[in-house]
């Protein structure tokens, strides 16, 4: 009979674990390069999203030196649809730290961890306790919750933070760290779930306030959200002899580094409008206006043929602005194309 929630916690994990393609087997050491490359895709994204670019990756860079190799361009069109490019960037500056700083090996512990370019306290501390053992107190949003719902945490998010960690910290056993993180970020995602929380087949019931309260759901609290402003912009597809114009964004800032059409008119044309799509940024929505048009001139830059635009490796915002190009261009051609049909009237 387990003595307490964490012990409870472990020995569910032994038999219930979820099985994922960056997880050790029972009895291996996991892979420092394929625990941290999954804990970067994983940040702000799901599980099913991330489980295919973390196998597109590693069958391409199978180690963290074979990444730092790669070309930067074919590194972020591998990463997009992800979305959150600034950890696509990172993730190059940091395979290349530690090819060219630790000789191909991450290091052990947090604080040099730290010191790598994009890894956070949160993956520091994954990576130290699950690739190498140490007693590191890791805190996801899954952790969050489940720790919140054991103490019934009056306090609301993002307050609570400092109080979740030192309860974290008073369960993190000395030995099996790794497992007793992983063991509380499954049993946030399978069981103890946002909405209608498994109760019945959560193994630290016994030990869980929330539960005893009848309303698991509440916790944890969250203070209210500012709303989301929305804005509004354009982009332009711009189409010479098959192809369309696209432009590289600066490194910094929104998408950078991506592919991706222009966000101002690229030359003097007939521009059309083509509809708009809407997409959802974390700290705004958009909703982006495209206007397309042919040209006979051939202004320079990335030149890519349109009817391969969707392996362009454009982000998502881009992608559906694409597909909506593409729709425009077969719209043309059913009529004649759009230009000589405007001739003609
Ligand atoms: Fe979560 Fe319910 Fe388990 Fe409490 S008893 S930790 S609310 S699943």
């Amino acid at each position: 009979m387990p003595v307490d929630a964490a012990e409870a916690l472990l020995c569910w994990y032994v038999v219930d674990k979820r099985r994922l393609p960056w997880r050790a087997e029972p009895g291996e050491r996991a892979d420092p390069y394929r625990v941290w490359l999954s804990e970067v895709m994983l940040q702000q994204t799901t599980v099913a999203a991330v489980k295919p670019y973390f196998e597109k990756f590693t069958s391409r860079w199978p180690t963290v030196e074979a990444l730092a190799a790669a070309e930067d361009a074919d590194v972020m069109a591998a990463w997009a649809g992800l979305g959150y490019y600034a950890r696509a960037r990172n993730l190059l500056a940091c395979a290349r730290a530690v090819a060219g700083e630790h000789a191909g090996h991450f290091p052990d512990d947090e604080a040099a961890l730290l010191k790598l370019p994009g890894i956070g306290a949160y993956t520091a501390a994954a990576i130290a306790a699950i690739a190498f053992g140490r007693r590191a107190v890791v805190v996801d949003g899954n952790v969050e919750r489940v720790v919140s719902r054991l103490h019934a945490l009056k306090a609301p998010l993002p307050q609570a933070r400092p109080r979740i960690r030192a309860l974290v910290d008073a369960m993190t056993p000395a030995g099996g760290a790794g497992d007793f993180a992983q063991a509380t970020m499954d049993l946030g995602a399978t069981i103890c779930t946002p909405r209608g929380p498994a109760c019945g087949l959560c193994p630290v019931q016994g030990w869980c306030q929330a539960y005893a309260e009848g309303e698991p759901e509440l916790y944890p609290v969250k203070a209210p959200k500012a709303p989301r402003p929305h804005r509004h912009g354009k982009a332009y597809w711009l189409e010479h002899d098959g192809e369309v114009l696209l432009v590289r964004r600066p490194a910094k800032g929104l998408l950078g580094g991506m592919l991706a059409l222009p966000e101002t008119p690229p030359a003097e044309a007939d521009w059309e409008e083509a509809g708009a799509v809407e997409h959802v940024f974390t700290h705004f929505s958009l909703t982006m206006t495209l206007m397309c048009a042919r040209t006979d001139a051939r202004p320079a830059g990335l030149w890519h043929a349109a009817a391969t635009i969707a392996e362009a490796g454009l982000p998502t915002l881009f992608a559906k602005l694409a597909a909506r190009g593409l729709a425009w261009r077969e719209k043309g051609k059913a009529g004649g194309g759009v230009r000589e049909k405007a001739l003609l009237v």
